[in-house]
């Protein structure tokens, strides 16, 4: 059986001299393994769709093991490889992607997510970028906070305070009462609405202060920490390291 689809590629692994596995973000097929005979030969016509952040339209062949039978690529984005700071948030975008699904898992928005998070990749708008990717992806997986109205009450006024546990904003007679949720700032939650409702291409036409991003990083760590089934990313903790 053949299958054409697009995809990206997540991982890429050695496996013998010659030939190469990589996990592959398709649309249609979801998350998958695919077999790449002679892979590893910068030569061979295939090897080229191989590689990390690549996008193009695979030919598969196969039914639950694939084989990639043919591949044209679409954008290698290559230039992530010139520099190490871009190339470390494309690093961790992808493998937040590949983290956070299963195999032969389907995630449309999180796939349109990832392919756009590259896109906009660029020196000087990282943790912009970066911050988008995480808030739409807390979407994408289902883990979305609840942003405009009370976990405890359902009120919609002075939503001040933030509860991870619950998963959402506390409003300030529910936190006397109850003693749940840390003080928020109202920025951040305004932050992450603006993303909510913004295309990648809007929200960076905005200039976002260095310091709430700063506060947004620790915030969604945590609550990322608590909500999803995820370990520690490497990836991220590297984000930090080239300046
Ligand atoms: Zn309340």
């Amino acid at each position: 059986m053949y299958f054409e689809t697009e995809g990206i590629v997540l991982k890429r692994r050695k496996i013998t001299d010659s030939d190469v596995f990589m996990t592959l973000f398709t649309l249609k097929l979801g998350k998958i393994q695919v077999f790449v005979k002679g892979g590893n030969y910068p030569k061979n016509a295939l090897s080229k769709g191989t590689h990390p952040f690549t996008l193009a339209d695979y030919s598969l062949r196969g039914s639950q093991k694939y084989t990639l039978a043919q591949v044209e690529v679409k954008n290698s984005f290559y230039h992530f490889r010139e520099d190490l700071k871009t190339l470390s948030y494309g690093s961790y975008f992808v493998d937040f992607a590949d983290k956070s699904l299963k195999e032969d898992e389907h995630n449309h928005a999180l796939y349109h997510l990832l392919l756009d998070a590259l896109t906009a990749l660029h020196r000087d708008r990282l943790e912009e970028v970066k911050t988008y990717f995480e808030v739409r992806a807390l979407k994408a997986l289902g883990v979305l906070p609840e942003l405009s109205a009370c976990t405890k009450c359902g009120g919609k006024e002075n939503l001040t305070y933030f509860s991870i546990p619950e998963g959402g904003v506390v409003c300030t007679e529910c936190h006397q009462s109850t003693g749940r949720g840390e003080k928020i700032h109202p920025a951040m939650i305004q932050l992450m609405r603006f993303i909510l409702r913004a295309s990648l291409e809007e929200y960076l036409k905005k200039e976002i202060n260095g310091l709430l991003l700063d506060k947004m990083d620790i915030f969604i760590n945590d609550y990322m920490a608590y909500h999803l089934d995820l370990a520690p990313l490497k990836t991220k903790k590297f984000l930090k390291i080239y300046e």
